[in-house]
């Protein structure tokens, strides 16, 4: 596996869970918010001059944790476009560790086999954009069918999961209440957008939307999808 990071303890990113983050390189979006710019590809990782974790050393990371961590959030990137993701998981699942995957819901065909095996916990999905502005947005040519393939599996897996979406400011409430229709009956994460990393320039300058507008926003939401602002 290309793992590119590795945060050893997290008490935030896997509800009710200890946990640590394996960050994995590669991904097939290009989101122009997006702050980690280096694992989104294996070019800008080298760029970065940032060393890649060997499998080795991260599972006896594990191993040496087995008192402290009750699961693992695999996150990117993109996990979904690692190819030896499946076995990377078992390998965790067998160490006796709950996993958490993040993904952007580019690969329905991998979460039917990860939901089929029972490899996850949690599933986590960020929801980018509404139809007229996801190719815009995440700068690639993935068909929205596909992400939409992906929220009903995930929906439908009785997996425990919630979907996340970046407050990029492009966005607006017209594309919110666009997306909520998806998402009716989940839990659904806004996050506030932050420019000054983003990998698009053009959008570091770019205004979040103020804060009392998301709580009128979240308001009128609240009946159709359990949507609110992390942290707020
Ligand atoms: S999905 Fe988007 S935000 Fe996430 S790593 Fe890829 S480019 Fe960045």
């Amino acid at each position: 596996m290309f793992i590119g990071g590795l945060q050893k303890t997290t008490l935030t990113d896997f509800p009710g869970k200890v946990a640590c983050i394996v960050f994995l390189v590669n991904c097939n979006f290009k989101c122009k918010f997006c702050y980690n710019k280096e694992l989104t590809s294996h070019k800008f990782f080298k760029k970065s001059k940032r060393v890649l974790i060997e499998d080795k050393a991260f599972f006896a990371f594990l191993d040496s944790k087995k008192k402290m961590l009750d699961g693992v959030v695999i996150t990117g990137g993109e996990p979904t476009v690692s190819p030896g993701l499946i076995n990377f998981i078992k390998k965790i699942k067998e160490k006796g560790f709950k996993v958490k995957l993040d993904t952007n819901g580019t690969n329905p065909l991998i979460l039917k086999k990860i939901f089929s095996e029972n490899l996850v916990d949690y599933v986590a999905m960020d929801f980018k954009a509404p139809v007229g502005k996801f190719h815009e947005i995440t700068q690639s040519k993935i068909p929205f069918e596909t992400i939409i393939e992906s929220v009903s599996l995930i929906k439908a897996s009785g997996v425990p999961h919630e979907f996340r979406t970046t407050l990029y400011p492009k966005l607006d409430k017209k594309d919110l209440v666009e997306m909520a229709a998806f998402l009716k009956g989940s839990k659904w994460f806004w996050q506030l957008f932050e420019g000054k990393n983003a990998l698009d320039p053009k959008s570091r300058k770019l205004k979040s939307m103020k804060r009392s507008e998301i709580r009128e926003i979240i308001k009128e939401l609240k009946p159709i999808v359990d949507v609110s602002l992390r942290g707020d």
